[in-house]
């Protein structure tokens, strides 16, 4: 409690926070499946400045580092209590930080996973006193997963080059099972406690409406959005070309909004990811490419123009609404032409990737389909059972069916 007052101001951790550290200081491999805006990086953070020597923490994005490091600091009087590891550093850079870390004075490390595969960082590290490996969006180890990133699957061997004896602490904010089994296989965690928050979301409003015409859905957007005048949102699509056009026909009805996805350079994507931040758009028509680690905490409306690839994605999306407590409005457009569109993309792949992506497809159509609440189908999925009847924040709560009306019910056929 002194140290969390001492280093972050805070009076009470929230949630699970203080048993975990404590589990991270008797220096046990430990498991952290927290919600997104839960609290997981104080978990780490705290132990790490409480331990002596350095904390590696793996973290997949090189934009979420810097930001991460920023914030750390702004909590400390010492610049060099954390610092990161990635291939934006000049040469003179690298050698200050590699000064920081010898001299014992920085607590963190932010490093990305390509940065461990470096022998000569390795080699570095090796002759470093280390108190933990901190593996951030551990979810990026599985394919099941909502943002696959095939580096993270050889962390293991890496640590291990550096320090076979090292505790690991895996985070992550996706709880289906499967890619819990398979954080803790692929990490080879040792017996690890694994601390499970709820996945709750009460503050949040889910919704699925039915899509028609182009024309019909822009008007019904357009109509939202002049319901909610002033106010941050966001709307995910499918591909590149939709979130330009959509954007397009906003400003056409007066509401400021810009596209993002991938295909933009990266000043246009960092300049437009500021706009938003800023307020000086509404709007943010974007693809998946857009929000990971985005820590706008009044985005108070997730709309799905397209259906989400599987209800991981949607929870995670949708969990970008809210993230202070307060209204967040979570509406999907659901169609059996977007189904479609969604196992076109899969065309190219193998038959196991083809039937993996099926089944997930599968599971959203069932969600958009069902007439049980919202919130209890999103938890269930996340292996949580959702003990009210009636949730009030749900379309199925608010506007009970009497019976689920099956309409171009969705089988999706492989073929071989
Ligand atoms: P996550 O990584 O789980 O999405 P973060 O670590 O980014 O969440 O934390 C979300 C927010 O909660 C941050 O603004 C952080 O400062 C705040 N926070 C974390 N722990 C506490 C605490 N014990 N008391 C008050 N605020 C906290
Ligand atoms: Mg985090
Ligand atoms: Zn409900």
């Amino acid at each position: 409690m002194d140290a969390l007052h001492e280093h972050f101001g805070f009076d009470s951790f929230k949630g699970n926070q203080e048993k975990i550290i404590k589990n991270i200081l008797s220096g046990k491999d430990t498991f952290v499946i927290m919600p997104t805006g839960g609290g997981k990086s104080l978990c780490y953070q705290l132990p790490a400045l409480m331990s002596p020597g350095v904390a590696l923490i793996v973290s997949p994005l090189i934009a979420l580092m810097k930001n991460q490091v920023d914030l750390v600091r702004s909590y400390s009087s010492k610049d060099n209590v954390a610092h990161f590891l990635n291939s934006t550093l000049t040469k003179a850079q690298i050698k200050k930080v590699r000064t920081d870390l010898q001299s014992g004075k920085t607590k963190m490390l932010y490093v990305a996973p390509e940065t461990l595969t470096k022998q000569e960082n390795i080699d570095f590290f090796k002759e470093l006193e280390i108190s933990f490996i901190a593996v951030d969006e551990a979810h990026c180890i599985s394919e099941w997963g909502h943002d696959f990133r095939p580096e993270y699957r050889r962390l293991k061997e890496m640590i291990d080059m550096i320090n076979d004896k090292l505790p690991i602490i895996a985070l992550t904010a996706t709880a289906t099972p499967k890619v819990q089994s398979d954080i803790v296989k692929n990490l080879e965690l040792r017996s690890p406690q694994i601390f499970i928050s709820s996945f709750n979301r009460p503050n949040l409003y889910y919704e699925i409406r039915p899509k028609r015409k182009k024309d019909h859905t822009i008007k019904e957007i357009v109509k939202f959005i002049h319901l909610h005048k002033g106010k941050s949102g966001i709307i995910y699509t499918l591909n590149r070309k939709t979130t330009e056009e959509l954007a397009d026909m906003l400003v056409a009805n007066g509401i400021k909004a810009v596209a993002y996805h991938a295909g933009l350079d990266a000043t246009t994507r960092a300049q437009r990811q500021d706009m938003f931040l800023l307020e000086e758009v509404e709007v943010i028509v974007a693809t998946i490419a857009f929000g990971m680690g985005i820590d706008k905490p009044d985005v108070r409306f997730v709309i799905h123009y397209n259906i989400p690839k599987s209800l991981e994605n949607y929870y995670q999306e949708t969990g970008r609404a809210g993230r202070d407590g307060l209204e967040g409005i979570c509406v999907c457009f659901y169609s059996y032409e977007d189904v479609q569109k969604l196992e076109h993309l899969m065309r190219d792949k193998s038959l196991s990737e083809r039937e993996m992506g099926a089944q997930l497809i599968n599971e959203t159509v069932a969600y958009a389909e069902s007439a049980v609440c919202r919130r209890k189908v999103i938890l269930h999925y996340f292996g949580e059972k959702y003990e009210g009847e009636n949730c009030g924040k749900c379309d199925n709560c608010l506007n009970p069916k009497e019976k689920i009306e099956v309409k171009n019910r969705v089988v999706i056929a492989l073929k071989a």
